[in-house]
């Protein structure tokens, strides 16, 4: 883990309140694993105390690349950063996914698909297989990183709740619908995404006795452990921080 004033490449607008955000850092890149996250501070003075977390979406050379929306107040004043400023990151934090051989499924809803591309391209690499991805959203608008997954080679299926582009419906029951009619099931499935959709895959894992890892993006504090504010329930009734025992965790870890 490390704590450096890392220059915005670029920050820009992609899609509906999506942005990129480009730093360069060659340390953080060098370290950064699928699943882990930065911790930005967005603001220089007193307002805004907390850092902000957020996942990396891709990193290589000396660029580590962000996708975030912006949903409140640091969402919104990292949006307002210009090019060469300079913003305090400390990463890369928290766990990462495990990466195992075999068929992978990936599944992410909303900003959760961020941290999914990093996982494809190095499942890609580290074993020479590409997977399925299905992402989620309410609409086509905030359908992110189709492109990005497709570039990688994998399969890439959509589903909107308005039904705008891909499968009408839920992520979940697209994955339903999926999984049963591969020939064999996934070895492995990924997910990051909204609660209620990780509750539901993890059911549907289950059912279908799939090994499923996730990810969660809860309320973070510290970022680093001390202050035990995103505890979540652990299955053994102990409480887990997604900070650091997460934000990846086996599905049959945590209670949702
Ligand atoms: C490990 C991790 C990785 C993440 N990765 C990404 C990412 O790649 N891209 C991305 O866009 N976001 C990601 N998030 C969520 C992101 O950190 C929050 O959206 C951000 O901190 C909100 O800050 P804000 O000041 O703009 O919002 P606030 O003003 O703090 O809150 C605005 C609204 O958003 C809600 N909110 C705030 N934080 C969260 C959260 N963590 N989960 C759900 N709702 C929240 C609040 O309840 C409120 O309704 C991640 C979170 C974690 C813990």
């Amino acid at each position: 883990m490390l704590q450096a004033k890392c220059r915005v490449l670029a920050n820009s607008l992609i899609c509906g309140n999506f942005f990129k955000l480009v730093l360069q850092n060659k340390s953080i890149a060098a370290q950064a694993k699928p699943g882990q996250f930065i911790n930005i501070r967005v603001d220089k003075g007193q307002d805004l105390l907390l850092r902000r977390p957020l996942s990396i979406y891709l990193a290589k050379d000396d660029k580590l690349e962000i996708i975030y929306k912006v949903v409140g107040r640091g969402t919104d004043k990292l949006a307002q950063v210009k090019e060469q400023e300079k913003l305090d990151v400390i990463g890369p934090l928290g766990n990462g996914y495990t990466l195992t051989a075999g068929k992978a499924l990936l599944v992410g809803g909303g900003t959760g698909i961020a941290s999914l591309v990093f996982l494809a391209a190095a499942l890609k690499t580290k074993f020479n297989s590409v997977p399925t991805v299905l992402i989620g959203a309410k609409s086509k608008e905030d359908l992110l990183c189709f492109t990005a997954l497709e570039k990688i080679g994998c399969a890439v299926k959509a589903a909107t709740a308005d039904g705008s582009v891909g499968f009408h419906g839920l992520v979940t029951e697209l994955f339903r619908e999926i999984v049963a009619i591969f020939s064999t099931h996934p070895s492995m499935v990924y997910a990051c995404g909204p609660r209620p959709m990780l509750r539901e895959l993890v059911r549907l894992c289950r059912h279908f006795r799939i090994p499923c890892e996730i990810s969660l993006e809860e309320h973070l504090g510290c970022g680093v452990g001390a202050c035990l504010g995103c505890v979540v329930k652990g299955a053994k009734n102990e409480y887990l921080r997604v900070c650091k025992e997460g934000p990846v965790f086996k599905a049959s870890e945590v209670i949702l």
